[in-house]
C-alpha cells in the first residue's frame, strides 16, 4: 500500500480528538513529500540532525515533533522551529529548552516522558518524580516551557493485557491534571493507546514501511 493509503486507513481509525504524528526517522524526504501531498501536516523524528535538514528543505507549515531522547547540547538547533518536544526526561533539559526558546522570544510546547514500561528503560521519569517538578517552584520560573502532558511507551511484548495496563496508568495519572495532551502508542499498539485515552499517536512504519536501521 501506499504512503497515502496508509495514512487515509489509519487516519479513518482515529477518533477526531486524537492527533497523528507520521513519524518519518529514517525516511528520504520523497516520503514526507508524498504524506504531505496527502494532507499529513505533522510529524515526528528522533534525531536532532535529521530533523534540522528536513525542516529546511520541507514546506514550513508542517510541524516538526521531537520524539526521542533529547541531549542538552542539542537544543540550540530545533528551539526556532520545533512544535512540542515529546521525550523530556530531566529537569535540566528543561531549562536548557527554556534558554533556547527564551532567545527565539518562544514558548516551546513540552511533553514529560513517564516510564510505564515493566522492562528497564533508560529514558523517563517515574511518576512520583513527574509529580515533584509539576508542583515545584523552580518550574514556574521557566516561563517559555509550557508542559502540555506526557508521553509513554508500553513494553515491546505481544501481551496486550499488559501493553493495556501499562497505558492505563499514564492515562489515570494523566487524569490527576489539567493537562491536553497524551501521547501514546506506536504502530504495533496505537489502536490499545486509543482505546486507554491516548490523544496522540506516534505512527511510523505502518505509514512509511518497515526501517532498515
Ligand atoms: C520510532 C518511534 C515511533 C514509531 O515507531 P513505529 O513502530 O515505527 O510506529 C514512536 N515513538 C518513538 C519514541 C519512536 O522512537
Amino acid at each position: 500500500m501506499s504512503i497515502k493509503e496508509n495514512l487515509k486507513r489509519i487516519s479513518d481509525t482515529l477518533p477526531e480528538n486524537v492527533t497523528l504524528v507520521a513519524v518519518s526517522k529514517t525516511k528520504p524526504i520523497s516520503a514526507i513529500e508524498e504524506a504531505y501531498a496527502a494532507g499529513q501536516r505533522v510529524f515526528g523524528e528522533n534525531k536532532v540532525q535529521e530533523m534540522v535538514e528536513k525542516f529546511e528543505a520541507l514546506p514550513k507549515d508542517i510541524s516538526w515533533h521531537l520524539i526521542g531522547h533529547l541531549q542538552k547540547n542539542k537544543v540550540k538547533y530545533i528551539a526556532p522551529f520545533v512544535h512540542l518536544i515529546h521525550g523530556i526526561d530531566s529537569f535540566s533539559t528543561l531549562k536548557e529548552i527554556n534558554k533556547q526558546a527564551k532567545k527565539h522570544d518562544r514558548i516551546i510546547s513540552c511533553l514529560l516522558q513517564v516510564k510505564i514500561a515493566e522492562e528497564e528503560t533508560k529514558f523517563g521519569f517515574s511518576i512520583p518524580e513527574v509529580r515533584n517538578i509539576l508542583a515545584s517552584k523552580d518550574l514556574v520560573e521557566l516561563k517559555n516551557i509550557a508542559i502540555k502532558g506526557f508521553m509513554g511507551m508500553a513494553s515491546f511484548t505481544d501481551n496486550t493485557k499488559q501493553i493495556a495496563n501499562e497505558f492505563q496508568t499514564l492515562k489515570s495519572f494523566f487524569d490527576e491534571f489539567q493537562l491536553q495532551i497524551l501521547s501514546m502508542g506506536m504502530s504495533g499498539d496505537y489502536k490499545i493507546a486509543i482505546k486507554n485515552g491516548s490523544t496522540m499517536v506516534r505512527v511510523g512504519s505502518s505509514i512509511f514501511g518497515t526501517r532498515n536501521l
